[in-house]
């Protein structure tokens, strides 16, 4: 599960980790200016699409307010928009913590190049070492030479063994403060943060409540910015579907597998999920009924099908235990009920 930068920072804090001031706004707001107005996607590149403005004056402020809220980052309309005290930024560094699997260790990752552009920059000045709570503090005057910030070991010290524990306490698979600010005052300042949480490790984490919620593991999203969205029961079938989709030349936004539960509850939030995806044109509902009946989804589809925007088409296709009754409802309410897959993917192709 992906925190927003909001949610990341409020744990940060919890953990002595230095962060900036800040709030989520909404566009009446008058914030302290200058203040950094900054998008809330659960996805990084805010900088290079826009999304990270600094702003001065108050028609400033109402102007990038509503830019912001405007655009679509990597398929992701912004939640929410979180203004920060704006940082005299000296230097930008990179540090994270990850698991790497193949040392079955959480591993410190360090970069005296942070920034937008860290994905440019040379690997070979890329610090990587395995940490435990024991080491992590012991390695700060290292770590500290390596980032060129040499007189700041004592800070930096503190801030990786809080970030450690951060980390394994939170169950994250992925802590990453990019950058690592050095303002011009000599003070370390996490400007940004990612931070992934295990969703197996929800069940001991009864306080988790954010933005997105512990990944329902049958369903997947593969492609936030994908066109199709899909529906179907049971694992092979949900990827079929979304094999046939490739293949037909659409891009799929998620893999779900609705199994034997297609309630009017289930089938509403996964209608609910998918019309976050900005680009889905088409939800595909492929559905075999041996133990599910087909008139129980159909009548599940009718009562849901009102969480889809106008946008987005519906295409279904139900077959086996109920389907002619199930052919009854859905044209009784208006939705065509597609004789197979091939005929829908034909369709939304033309
Ligand atoms: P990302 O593009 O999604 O990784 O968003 P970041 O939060 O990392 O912001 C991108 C860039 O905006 C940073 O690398 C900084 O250069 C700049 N930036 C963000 N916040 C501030 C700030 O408070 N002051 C200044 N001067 N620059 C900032
Ligand atoms: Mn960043």
């Amino acid at each position: 599960m992906k925190l927003l930068e909001h949610e990341a920072k409020a744990i940060l804090a919890r953990y002595r980790v230095p962060v900036p001031g800040g709030q989520v706004v909404s566009a009446d707001d008058a914030p302290k200016l200058p203040v950094v107005l900054k998008a809330q996607v659960p996805v990084g590149g805010r900088g290079k699409a826009g999304g990270i403005r600094l702003v001065t004056g108050r028609d400033e402020y109402t102007e990038a307010m509503r830019d912001i809220s405007q655009l679509s980052i990597g398929g992701h309309v912004p939640s929410s928009i979180y203004a920060e005290e704006s940082l005299g930024i000296a230097r930008e560094l990179y540090l994270s913590l990850v698991i790497n699997r193949d040392l079955g260790a959480v591993e410190l990752l360090a970069h005296p190049l942070g920034g937008v552009d860290i994905e440019e920059q040379d690997e070979a000045q890329l610090y990587r070492q395995p940490v435990t709570r024991e080491t992590v503090n012991s390695m700060a005057q290292s770590l500290a030479d390596h980032l060129d910030i040499p007189s700041q070991y004592l800070a930096l010290g503190d801030l990786v063994e809080n970030l450690y524990r951060c980390f394994t306490e939170q169950d994250a698979t992925l802590l990453e403060i990019n950058p690592l600010a050095l303002t011009d005052d000599g003070v370390l300042v996490a400007a940004d943060c990612k931070m992934e949480l295990d969703d197996a490790a929800a069940y001991r984490h009864p306080e988790w409540d954010f933005s997105q919620k512990a990944a329902d593991a049958n369903f997947v999203t593969l492609s936030p910015s994908g066109t199709v969205a899909t529906m179907a029961n049971g694992a092979g079938l949900a990827m079929a579907t979304v094999d046939a989709v490739v293949s037909a030349g659409h891009s799929p936004a998620n893999f779900l597998d609705i199994g034997g539960a297609a309630t009017v509850d289930s089938v509403s939030e996964s209608f609910r999920r998918m019309s976050e995806f900005t680009n889905v044109q088409t939800v595909i509902v492929n559905i075999f009924g041996g133990i599910v009946r087909c008139d129980t989804v159909a009548e599940a589809i009718i009562a849901s099908k009102d969480a889809l925007p106008p946008r987005i088409k519906l295409a279904v296709r139900l077959s086996g235990n109920r389907a002619n009754e199930a052919d009854a409802i859905l044209s009784e309410h208006g939705i065509t009920h597609h004789s197979s897959l091939e005929a829908i993917l034909t369709e939304i192709a033309a």
